[in-house]
């Protein structure tokens, strides 16, 4: 198994992180194939690939024959053995549910030999619950892509118990081929990322519910002082005050009661005050240009 060598690759969902990861992969130079269960999502997912392409072209930033060249490269497939046959690398970005990850990994692993890395961008499921139901799961990992995944640099490279020296390392290997910058992470709850994230989200919203600052203020102190490219409460506002509540509810089950959401972000996901989306959060929205 050698990243070096992958051909062909197939990304599972043609969602916000599918599609970004098969623009990747194809502008790196793979034959990929885009599947998703309906022609729908993944014309739009196609869609969206090329429209990040064709603005690349209009800032520069990426050569007209490269965008030709990595279109040509994509297929889109709404069957999952016509996608993943011959593949030497299969991502997984279906939504986060383990019963839905296992059944793919369950049957892909059997169609496919065991020489094909099998991957998850997964950001919080456990690696290990869903290898086990693989056929040959020292092949399994994680490959936790970071939105969006054409400009972010992170890949997190989670090894599952069962994951072996070979897969952890041509996952690290095919990362670095996509132009990342990956670290290796044990299959714990919140990885690296997402469980010290929330960390700082958490107390910072302590903070708020103390009076210890007002948001903003909260905020400028971590980006002024501790170089920030922004604070924790906006941050949240972006990534989703539901989305946040949910996975604060999953680290202070897994790890303790350290990660329990404070009451005012249970107040204000019960109001709807879901951040930016919803137009308030932490930060009035309504009244900001939405960028
Ligand atoms: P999304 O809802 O945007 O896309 C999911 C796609 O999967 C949809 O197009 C849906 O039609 C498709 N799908 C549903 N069932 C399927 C099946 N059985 N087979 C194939 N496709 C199926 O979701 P997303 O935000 O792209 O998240 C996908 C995964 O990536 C999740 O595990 C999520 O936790 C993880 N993730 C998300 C982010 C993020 O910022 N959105 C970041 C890192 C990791």
């Amino acid at each position: 198994m050698n990243a070096n060598d992958f051909r062909i690759a197939a990304v599972l969902g043609a969602g916000t992180m599918g599609h970004g990861i098969a623009q990747v992969l194809a502008t790196t130079g793979l034959t990929t194939r885009l599947y998703d269960i309906a022609p729908a999502p993944v014309e739009k997912g196609l869609a969206q690939i090329r429209a990040n392409l064709d603005k690349g072209v209009q800032l520069g930033k990426v050569d007209a024959a490269a965008r030709d060249a990595a279109v040509a490269r994509l297929s889109g497939h709404t069957e999952l053995l016509h996608a993943t046959d011959g593949a030497d690398v299969v991502i997984e970005a279906v939504p986060e549910k383990l019963e839905l990850k296992q059944d793919l990994f369950r049957r892909l692993s059997a169609a496919l030999g065991p020489q094909v890395l099998l991957a998850s961008n997964t950001s919080s499921l456990s690696l290990s619950r869903i290898a086990s139901v693989a056929r040959h799961p020292e092949r399994v990992t994680g490959m936790h892509f970071f939105n969006p995944v054409h400009l972010m640099k992170l890949v997190e490279v989670v090894r599952a118990e069962p994951s072996s020296d070979a897969a952890v390392a041509a996952s690290v290997e095919l990362a670095r081929r996509m132009g990342k910058d990956p670290i290796v992470v044990r299959d714990a709850p919140g990885f690296a990322s997402s469980r010290l994230g929330i960390c700082i989200g958490l107390e910072a919203m302590r903070m708020v519910e103390q009076n210890v600052a007002s948001a903003e203020d909260i905020d400028k102190a971590m980006v002024l002082g501790y170089g920030f490219p922004m604070g924790p409460l906006k941050l949240t506002d972006l990534v989703g005050l539901d989305v946040r509540l949910s996975i604060a509810e999953y680290l202070a089950r897994e790890i303790g009661p350290s990660f329990e959401p404070p009451r005012i972000l249970r107040d204000k996901v019960a109001r709807g005050e879901l951040g930016k989306k919803s137009g308030r959060g932490f930060y009035a929205w309504d009244a900001q240009p939405k960028s």
